[in-house]
């Protein structure tokens, strides 16, 4: 503020055309707002050190590096060090300036010297994003001489690091000093470049490559972008992180962590953003400044975060005061709704459509065949329909590791023959409507099975309870009185009267812990019978074809040896008698899920009968620690703000727990049944640390959603290699980031 109102009363742009006369007012008026809290200014250097030491040290536990620590991981414990060295001046006259540079561009991974620098000015100016910087490249024409030493350093820095750099330099009195380096942050698309790049080059070698990248990192592979149509663009900034977002605009960090909070999609703008908003860039969906150049904080934080980024769009005035954007006369206002392109730099007004297929796949698919060289525990899809099932091949999926059934019903045209079942007063009539579901869940069951051909499918029998397939009751209520009011056919009010009666019947308090799972199959082992006859008959036809189904048939929600035995002799039975009918030689196996405690207590007991254990740590979580797999976020954010809790269990699979029921599962399971096939079905399949744990415990795959199936194979490959490279006596034979 202080020295705005300066360089507005003398109507220069900048600090640097302020007179001396002003630099002593600003001092002055910088030493009173520090005599506000009561402290003076001190005037011995070596106090004033001692206290920009201290400060340092102290910087450890604010709430930004606080957010920043649990952002990235960095333990608690890690401290900082302090370095005092002698400084030099980029403020010092025209040939004089400070910079930041990047061996490789950070965004895409393409390889040349790329930066910023701005002319007179210290380093701190540069990356605070208060001036727009110059690329670079503009160096060339200024002082040809520094640049070509710029390119001969960076060259050597790579060749010393054998990463990409991220450096900053200073420019004093026509004299390069180069002030620090680090290997430098970047997009997910550019680490992949950039380590396949260096593989090529010959400076790493694959296992290198394959470890320089992060799991998560290859999300940004998948992002969405945007359709290409006449979108109404409002400005166009620096592209500084990839992607396509839509969000209602914000302007504070606070404001983007409460709305976001609440469920809105929202798009952070601030002339600038510091270190103060990172917990609003976490909870925004893309950021937006209108000053900054690529290597400012917004650019850097976002890049980091893999979030969609536009900085320096000087075009538009964001007054974070009055929560407005103005651009040649127009406004937006705080909730108006804006479409980033952080690959182009444009904004957009509205919301403008998004088309969900990533421009890398190219780039992606060459990883990965890296990738898929390391020998590692498998990763499985979570897949309901043939064409998630063909996304999750093409992504490397060694098959289904859950195929949830329920989801099959909810579709318009079986929705009303589940009801009719469900609403059945005698097994007749049940079976009258299963007869037709099972038309249909033969179709889907053969629509997957071809998809996997040649792979396993583990399809799960019928998971949640009845209630969930009919309508709310208050809902049914309504239509009851608003036929009557209607006048309706008696017989119409009579029908929906013995739905509200069933609905009535089915209500539960804890549905959750209630009738569902196995416990459905065993009162109504009629369902049993048609999923099982749907998925037999399914593999028998194309059995048939030629093809070569491998069906895997699991019971849900299994705590009892009597449960899993009356399921699986269902199963048998009826799959039996259709391959015996049909002559059809068939492999099919039965299992169980592992998502209770009591099954991880009596898991050798349970593998006398199951030929494969799936844990559904969704479940598992739920009912290890009590907690309502739907109702948790309430609290759960409460308990990682008062560190009862590092993570959200239901995320990141809390192993000192639940992972403890796992591994005396998997023990117990081995024991009695060497060759029991083991693997993961809940979300955790997808979540690198939980990989790891997986990995740990050897199991034989993990399953999860089909476009996490590229990052969990990536996280089970590292944790492959780091076993490798420790077992080879702690003699790394690569780098490990
Ligand atoms: C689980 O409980 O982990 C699981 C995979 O099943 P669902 O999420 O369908 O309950
Ligand atoms: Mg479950």
């Amino acid at each position: 503020e202080v020295l705005s109102e300066h360089t507005t009363r003398r109507k220069v742009s900048h600090e640097i055309e302020l007179e001396e006369e002003d630099l002593k007012e600003i001092c002055d008026e910088f030493k009173r707002i520090i005599a506000r809290d009561g402290k003076e200014f001190p005037q011995d250097p070596y106090r004033q050190l001692e206290m920009a030491v201290e400060a340092v040290f102290l910087s450890w536990d604010n709430p930004r590096a606080k957010t920043y620590r649990r952002l990235n991981d960095i333990p608690e414990d890690l401290g900082t060090a302090v370095n005092v060295q002698m400084m030099v001046f980029g403020n010092r006259g025209e040939r004089s300036g400070s910079g930041v540079g990047f061996t490789r561009n950070p965004a895409t991974g393409e390889k040349h010297l790329y930066g910023e620098y701005l002319p007179q000015a210290q380093g701190e100016e540069v990356v605070a994003g208060t001036r727009t910087p110059l690329p670079v490249s503009q160096m060339k024409q200024q002082f040809p001489e520094i640049h070509a030493q710029l390119l001969d350093i960076s060259e050597r820095l790579e060749k010393l690091r054998r990463d990409m750099q991220d450096f900053e330099f200073t420019l004093e009195d026509g004299h390069l000093y180069m002030l620090q380096t680090r290997d430098g942050k970047r997009t997910g698309p550019a680490a992949v470049q950039i380590a396949l790049d260096m593989l090529e080059e010959g400076l790493i070698t694959p296992l290198e490559a394959i470890l320089r990248v992060e799991a998560d990192q290859l999300d940004q592979l998948l992002h969405p972008v945007f359709k290409d149509d006449d979108a109404v663009e409002i400005a166009r900034g620096l592209p500084a992180s990839p992607g396509a977002a839509v969000g209602k605009v914000v302007f504070s960090a606070d404001d983007a962590e409460h709305w976001a909070g609440r469920g809105e999609k929202v798009i952070l703008a601030r002339p600038e953003t510091t270190p103060d908003d990172i917990h609003g860039m976490e909870a925004a969906v893309a950021i937006l400044t209108s000053r900054g150049g690529m290597t400012s904080h917004a650019a850097v934080v976002a890049r980091g975060m893999g979030k969609c980024s536009v900085v320096g769009c000087e075009s538009l005035r964001i007054d974070p005061k009055n929560k407005t954007i103005e651009w040649d006369g127009n406004r937006l206002n705080e909730g108006d709704v804006l479409s980033l392109d952080g690959t182009t730099g444009r904004v957009m007004l509205g919301a403008v459509e998004m088309v969900d297929t990533g421009g890398n796949r190219e780039l992606l698919d060459r990883f990965m065949t890296l990738v898929g060289q390391v020998e590692a525990m498998g990763v499985r899809a979570n897949a309901d329909r043939p064409d998630q099932a063909s996304i999750a091949r093409d992504f490397g999926a060694i098959g289904i590791g859950l195929c949830r059934t329920e989801h099959m019903f909810f579709e318009e045209d079986r929705l009303p023959l589940m009801q009719q079942m469900i609403l059945s007063d005698s097994l007749e009539k049940r079976e009258e409507a299963l007869a037709k579901l099972k038309k249909f869940q033969r179709k889907d069951f053969e629509g997957i099975l071809e998809a996997m051909d040649g792979l396993p499918v583990t399809i799960r029998l019928l998971d949640p309870p009845l209630h969930e397939f009919l309508p709310p009751h208050e809902n049914q209520v309504e239509k009851i009185q608003r036929l009557r009011q209607k006048g309706a056919d008696q017989a119409e009010i009579r029908r929906q009267e013995e739905i509200l009666k069933r609905i009535e019947s089915l209500h539960e308090a804890n549905p959750m812990l209630g009738h569902r799972g196995c416990r459905l199959g065993i009162t109504y082992p009629e369902i049993t019978r048609m999923q099982t006859q749907a998925i037999i008959e399914a593999a028998c036809q194309l059995k048939k074809a030629g093809k070569n189904p491998v069906p895997e048939i699991m019971v849900p929600l299994v705590s009892m040896k009597g449960e899993l035995a009356n399921q699986a002799e269902v199963v048998r039975k009826t799959a039996d008698e259709i391959l015996a009918k049909q002559g059809v030689d068939l492999d099919y196996l039965v299992g169980t899920m592992i998502e209770l405690p009591r099954a991880c207590l009596v898991a050798d007991e349970l593998a006398e009968i199951s030929e494969f254990f799936s844990f559904g740590t969704n479940d598992l979580t739920q009912t290890t620690f009590g907690f309502s797999r739907d109702d948790a976020v309430k609290f759960l954010g409460a308990y990682e703000k008062e560190k009862i809790l590092a993570k959200d269990p239901f995320q990141t699979l809390d192993q000192s727990g639940v992972g403890q029921l796992v591994a005396m599962a998997v023990e117990r399971g081995r024991q009695a049944r060497g060759d029991i096939k083991v693997g993961i079905c809940g979300e955790h399949g997808g979540d690198p640390a939980s990989i790891e744990f997986c990995h740990g415990q050897k199991l034989d795959y993990v399953s999860c959603s089909p476009f996490r199936v590229p990052g969990a194979r990536l996280a089970s490959a590292h944790c492959s290699i780091r076993e490798q490279s420790q077992s080879a006596g702690g003699d790394v034979p690569f780098r490990d980031r």
